[in-house]
């Protein structure tokens, strides 16, 4: 394996290149799949190689990608884990018991049902805040001094955008962290850690990955010194939380088209979202591109080149229209998860009925078929 110097270089470039990692061995211009969980040592007891000791310690296939992973991020360092779930556990595994934190409501329910339970079995002060409200995020933060604070932009599936720089100021002044789960914006949209994040996430299952064949989630930070990226490392080391060669093998070759996927995923939902916007059967679309969107301006400034895959409509009739239009959809696949080259569509009320999803909305991952297909197959189904 070797690497050229990746300085000045393009996202697009670092991608498509893999950060520059070709197999020396072969000449290859992929880099190889490292199997092996146990490494040798010479004679003198010294790793043959430096730094491969054991695979849950020292994985060459997730280190190829972390390095990737932190250029295209502009992060010091990232760390990729098993799941995306795996990633918000290790950030959460490092409060201390007592210790109160802050997290934005609304947000993907699979990570507030989890850090519901965990904080109430380790006695930790859960405080739920609309962080897309940035003065509300301030009061909580200045009222309450989390230990760490955790938002999600764009949302899923309410597509709020939350302004990173003043919930970092305004976390950072109590004397906690900021950590953004960006997994719909994707680091080619959003360079989290620029606005003043400590640790960013991404379920690398979602738009990194991009082919729904991996399991994945990633952190990357700003600051490898500090002491919550050491807490994290050495919980992820001990506990084993890592993820396997083969998938970090996948998730890297995922991640060489990461920019082309993003910017025609994000034109495609551009375009859907104008649509949606003038059909007679949909009562409103929740997407950030649209200049309606209560978010726009300042997406406008945190998403730069798109607004990512991600949107939600809400279809004029409640559940009964909104379940008779997914099922007439013919190349929307029926199917939970975002961020993959195939459309997918979600009825989020039947997924999680208790928290306030209208029953009418639908979410929908917009894939990087054409777009006129896409465009006909709403038509249809809505009934134009
Ligand atoms: N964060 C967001 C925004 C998600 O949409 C998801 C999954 O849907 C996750 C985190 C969890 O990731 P995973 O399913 O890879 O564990």
């Amino acid at each position: 394996m070797s690497t050229k110097n990746q300085d000045n270089l393009h996202p697009a470039t670092i991608a498509a290149q893999a950060g520059g990692l070709l197999d020396t061995g072969t000449g290859g211009v992929v880099p190889p799949i490292h199997p092996a969980t146990t490494f040798v040592r010479d004679e003198t007891y010294t790793p043959s190689v430096d730094g491969n000791v054991y695979s849950r310690s020292h994985a060459p296939n997730g280190r190829m990608v972390e390095k990737v992973l932190a250029q295209l991020e502009g992060g010091a360092e990232s760390m990729v884990f098993p799941s995306g779930m795996a990633a918000v556990a290790a950030v959460f595994r490092t409060v201390p018991s007592g210790a109160t934190v802050l997290v934005q409501s609304q947000i993907y329910w699979g990570t507030t049902a989890w850090i519901r339970e965990f904080c109430t079995r380790r006695a930790i002060t859960l405080i739920e805040v609309e962080a897309a409200d940035t003065d509300a995020f301030a009061e909580a933060c200045a009222e309450h001094k989390p230990h760490l604070a955790w938002v999600e932009t764009p949302s899923n599936p309410w597509l709020r955008i939350v302004d990173l720089t003043a919930c970092a100021d305004a976390v950072h002044a109590a004397g906690g962290l900021l950590i953004a789960d960006t997994t719909a914006a994707t680091p080619i949209l959003t360079q989290a850690l620029s606005f003043g994040v400590d640790i960013v996430m991404h379920s690398a299952t979602k738009a990194l990955n991009g082919h729904s064949d991996v399991l994945a989630g990633a952190l990357s930070c700003s600051d490898a010194d500090s002491g919550i990226w050491q807490a994290i490392r050495d919980d992820r080391n001990m506990a084993g939380a890592v993820l396997g060669p083969f998938e970090a093998w996948l998730l890297l070759r995922g991640m060489r088209t990461l920019p082309l996927r993003v910017e025609r995923m994000s034109s495609n939902a551009m375009k859907l979202a104008e649509y949606l916007s003038d059909h007679p059967k949909v009562e409103s679309v929740l997407y950030p591109g649209l200049p309606s969107h209560v978010g726009h301006a300042l997406a406008c400034t945190q998403m730069k080149g798109g607004f990512g895959p991600l949107l939600s409509f809400v279809v004029k009739g409640e559940a009964e229209a909104a379940l008779g239009a997914v099922a007439r959809l013919q190349l929307f696949h029926r199917a939970t998860s975002l961020g993959g080259v195939e459309s997918l569509v979600e009825h989020r009320h039947t997924i999680e009925p208790h928290t306030g999803i209208p029953e009418g909305l639908l979410r929908v991952s917009v894939g990087i078929e054409n777009v006129e297909d896409l465009k006909d197959d709403l038509g249809q189904a809505l009934g134009q």
